[in-house]
């Protein structure tokens, strides 16, 4: 297989943890796709819940993974509004179905291995459930794109940025938010040029949890109660982060008295080398409990984080708090999320497609100079969708960090794409590399 680049030279973590992986995958190679059963059958912009349970038809879907010759199949088992799409005790489920159930039975069926994404500190959901628990912020702001302003004290509850929300046939409004509770009265009626900006719909908040507070322990016992009931290979944590968005969460009074108690009272608040190992650390503390969680369940469950690229200072530290070393210690592998043709697609135009172009230069530069803190298998998950089958292949080779590659996302993929899928598993990869699952049992 022609390689872009060769990442060995740029990584450091042992390679005997990347052949036990693969030993244990059965494959040289990881070709995976993921799903996200509520966001609709198009893009990623809209919560469906309507076509989630009425409309998501598991078996078609694996029957077109198993076509592709994809080895492992990703779920998101709870986005970032805080649905939980499996038969569960503990958390909130509005899809009146067992998705996460079904996909395991289909799985098991083509010996398909089926890897799990858990939203950890987004939820919307949560947020309204429990205000007490939602992050802080340390200064006052305003929010441009919604012309919202937010003070010191407030909690970080905002209008969604991205998704929008569609009301079902004859119901209305206040009758969805019965069941929809973190649903606004607001609507964005038109799709605007910019990517972030193409949803259309009634707006949702959204809530950054504070890593701190009783969330936490909820995520452990939605992790528990997954790898105790469900046959999951693999669990990677998702949003284990604070919002990028700020710089000033969080400041509640649980965070500033831990802070204190290991700073001292003099200890900074938002502006110290102090507060930033602060928060990385805090986000390393979370780390380790799901580890510590997933393995006293299972201990051949493969655990994972989702690492956001980007500048180490002013971003991965001062913003979002994650420490790449900490968490590629504590847990079995990391997945860069690269997605450079998110930002622009040649299909759009020259200028998007030149867009796209330049975020992938960099994204692959943010690699080769940080892939040395990284101390664990990384596989990364690039996108199909919002960009044509062309970038998406050069994406597929550029990012395939040794491990191979997994997709983002079904649904939105289109047919020329899935082709070129076919192709690239047959052709570049190869089915002998991909094991095919063959010796895998559940
Ligand atoms: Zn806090």
């Amino acid at each position: 297989m022609a390689k872009t680049v060769d990442w060995s030279k740029y990584f450091s973590y042992n390679t005997s943890k990347l052949e036990d992986f693969q030993k244990r995958l059965g494959a040289r190679n990881v070709f995976a796709t993921a799903l996200m059963p509520i966001r609709g059958p198009i893009g990623f912009r809209k919560l469906d819940y309507e076509f989630a349970e009425k409309s998501l038809n598991v078996k078609e879907i694996m029957d077109k993974v198993e076509e592709c010759h994809f080895n492992i199949f990703g779920l998101v088992i709870k986005d970032t509004d805080g649905a939980c799409t499996w038969d569960t005790k503990v958390g909130w489920n509005p899809t009146n179905r067992d998705i996460l159930g079904e996909f395991c039975d289909e799985g098991k069926e083509r010996n398909i291995p089926i890897m799990v994404s858990l939203t950890s500190m987004n939820d919307a959901y949560q947020g309204h459930l429990h205000p007490e628990r939602v992050s802080i912020h340390g200064k006052s702001g305003v929010i441009k794109k919604f012309d919202r302003k937010y003070e010191v004290g407030d909690i970080s509850t905002h209008e969604e940025g991205e998704m929008r929300v569609d009301l079902p046939e004859g119901i209305s409004l206040e009758e969805y938010q019965k069941k929809i509770p973190f649903l606004t009265e607001k609507i964005d009626d038109k799709i605007g040029a910019s990517r972030g900006a193409r949803g259309k719909g009634y707006i949702p908040l959204t809530s950054f949890m504070c890593p701190n507070s009783e969330h936490v322990d909820y995520l452990i016992d939605l992790a528990k109660e997954v790898v105790k009931n469900y046959p999951v290979e693999s669990f990677i944590a998702d949003y284990i982060r604070y919002d990028g968005q700020f710089t000033d969460l969080c400041t509640c009074e649980r965070c500033q008295e831990l802070f204190r108690d290991k700073y001292g009272q003099k200890a900074k608040i938002l502006k110290s080398n102090q507060w930033y190992d602060f928060k990385e650390d805090t986000i390393a503390i979370y780390a380790r409990k799901l580890q510590d969680a997933i393995k006293g369940i299972d201990k051949n469950c493969i655990t994972g984080w989702f690492l956001l690229p980007g500048s180490k200072n002013m971003f991965t530290r001062k913003r979002i708090a994650q420490n790449w070393t900490k968490l590629s210690e504590i847990l079995d592998i990391t997945c860069p999320m690269e997605y450079p043709y998110l930002t622009g697609t040649r299909d759009d135009g020259w200028k998007w497609g030149k867009l796209g172009d330049i975020a992938y230069w960099y994204f692959i530069r943010n690699m080769k100079k940080r892939a040395h803190e990284i101390n664990n298998p990384a596989l990364a998950i690039t996108n199909s969708v919002e960009c044509n089958a062309e970038e998406m292949l050069k994406q597929m080779k550029g990012f395939d960090f040794g491990l191979g590659i997994a997709l983002f996302k079904y649904f939105g993929t289109t047919d020329s794409q899935w082709k070129a899928l076919k192709k690239y598993s047959e052709e570049d990869i190869g089915l002998d590399n991909l094991g095919l699952a063959k010796n895998y049992k559940l």
